[in-house]
């Protein structure tokens, strides 16, 4: 297995998890870019975003990713002084690593996108 998400869903690599199910799992960013940083993933390996459309309808999935990354905000404390969800796909959004995953960031004030 060369995806080092996938890694981390089957316990192979370590990571700080803070809430799984059957469908996503939520790590601490290794890299943090905020003082709250987490990444919402997908278990099975979706490779991006553009994968979620039919004819695999993943909609319920990120509806699911979604959910969970306002209840960590609010389990983080930055769900009063605000937060920002992300989801990069493809080169040219800044993906790295492909395999689905929802940044959530907070806990300081975020610039501009792009
Ligand atoms: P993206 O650029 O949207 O693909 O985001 C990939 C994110 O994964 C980056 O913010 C990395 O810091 C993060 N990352 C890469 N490897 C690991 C790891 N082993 N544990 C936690 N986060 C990681
Ligand atoms: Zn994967």
């Amino acid at each position: 297995m060369d995806c080092v998400f996938c890694r981390i869903i089957a316990g192979e690599l370590p990571s700080d998890i803070l809430y799984q199910d059957d469908e996503v799992i939520a790590i601490r960013d290794i890299n943090p870019q905020a003082p709250t940083h987490i990444l919402i993933m997908s278990k099975a390996h979706i490779p991006s975003l553009a994968e979620t459309t039919p004819p695999i309808n993943r909609g319920g999935l990120l509806a699911h990713m979604c959910f969970v990354a306002i209840q960590l905000a609010k389990k983080e404390g930055v769900s009063e002084t605000g937060y920002r969800l992300v989801i990069n796909s493809g080169a040219e959004g800044g993906q790295e690593v492909p395999h689905l995953h929802l940044h959530l960031l907070g806990g300081r004030r975020l610039g501009k996108l792009g």
